[in-house]
């Protein structure tokens, strides 16, 4: 039965907290900043299975690079990044002077001051999709052998967009698929991948959808590019409720980059054409929560057929107790 709702006495209601708060106790610490936390050993075991659960589904003749969380600046800059997302850039900043101007800074610290005003730009940013320093990689081998080529590959990703919200975190994980190749390679490759995300999200038991969509460019022009890509159709998400029906969660998404990063990086397919590129990504972290949110806490207790396709023993629960 659910506990009666106290009406009488106004400054008592609970605030309108989010839906996805009451999971904050058991998987994250809180590290000072909003979107940025630590995260406990339930929830990383539940990400390492749920990698695992992609790995497993990885196509042939896919090879797998693991990236820092920093890329080089130039790369991304040359990538477009700054016509499209520059509201979310993270870049690297370093006290770079001499020894005196170090110390200068480093004293206005301590007496109080500013110290950040002396930082300059390194030749670094942080990443903001897993996907970006591939394609300059491709492009350095030469021309595409018949057939393409397959990535798979895995960032910790930073945007800066701070909110309280456990799904829109600063620094957060992707793993991505990438098919660098002719349009027919990368759109077959993007439709199997729809199909068998589908297949993944419902063994997860998870309620979702897929949608077409668009990424959040910045400002007015960015709106007629959003309303562009819609209309072409190049970006689709799998979503899933976990605050409600109406604003949804991208846990996924499937993007075809027509020719952006053939033509940036002058990658030539096995016909000399431009390359087209797609990529599949997963948001580690938003499918974790979506997890948690969906099933609870205790994986001893979330359904059998889940507990299966992650690989959780039966009688294990996340703390290790044994359970009848
Ligand atoms: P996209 O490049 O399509 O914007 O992002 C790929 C995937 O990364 C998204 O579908 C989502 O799962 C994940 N992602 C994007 N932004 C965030 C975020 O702010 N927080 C978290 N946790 N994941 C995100
Ligand atoms: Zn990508």
């Amino acid at each position: 039965m659910n506990a009666p709702i106290r009406t009488e006495s106004p400054e008592l209601a609970p605030r309108c907290a989010d839906p996805l708060d009451h999971l904050a106790d058991r998987l994250f610490h809180e590290m000072g900043a909003d979107g940025v936390y630590a995260r406990t050993a339930l929830y990383e075991d539940v990400v390492e299975r749920l990698a695992a659960l992609i790995t497993r589904n990885r196509e042939p003749n896919t090879e797998v690079m693991r990236f820092p969380p920093v890329m080089s600046r130039a790369q991304l800059e040359k990538s477009g990044y700054l016509k499209s997302f520059p509201n979310l850039l993270g870049c690297v900043c370093g006290l770079h002077g001499s020894e005196r101007e170090i110390n200068a800074a480093v004293s206005r610290f301590e007496a109080g001051g500013d110290w950040t005003a002396s930082l300059s730009p390194a030749d670094l940013v942080l990443s903001p999709a897993a996907c970006y320093p591939v394609y300059p990689i491709a492009a350095a081998r030469g021309r595409l052998p018949r057939g393409g080529l397959r990535f798979d590959v895995a960032a910790d990703c930073f945007r800066r967009e701070p909110s309280q919200h456990l799904d829109r975190l600063q620094s957060f994980r992707m793993r991505e698929y990438v098919r660098i190749g002719t349009p027919d390679d990368v759109l077959d490759f993007r439709g199997r991948w729809m199909v068998k995300a589908q297949a993944i999200a419902r063994d997860l038991g998870l309620a979702f959808r897929i949608d077409d969509a668009s990424d959040p460019f910045f400002g007015r022009v960015g709106q007629m590019r959003a309303v562009s890509q819609k209309q072409q159709s190049l970006k689709f998400e799998l979503l899933v409720p976990l605050r409600s029906e109406d604003k949804p969660t991208a846990c996924m998404s499937f993007n075809y980059h027509q020719a952006h990063f053939g033509t940036t990086w002058g990658i030539q397919d096995a016909n000399g054409e431009p390359a087209h590129t797609g990529c599949v990504a997963f948001g580690m972290d938003r499918l974790a929560v979506a997890m948690f949110h969906t099933h609870g806490t205790d994986l001893a207790a979330w359904p059998a057929g889940i507990r299966e396709a992650l690989g959780v023993a039966a009688s294990a629960s996340a703390d290790g107790e044994g359970r009848r």
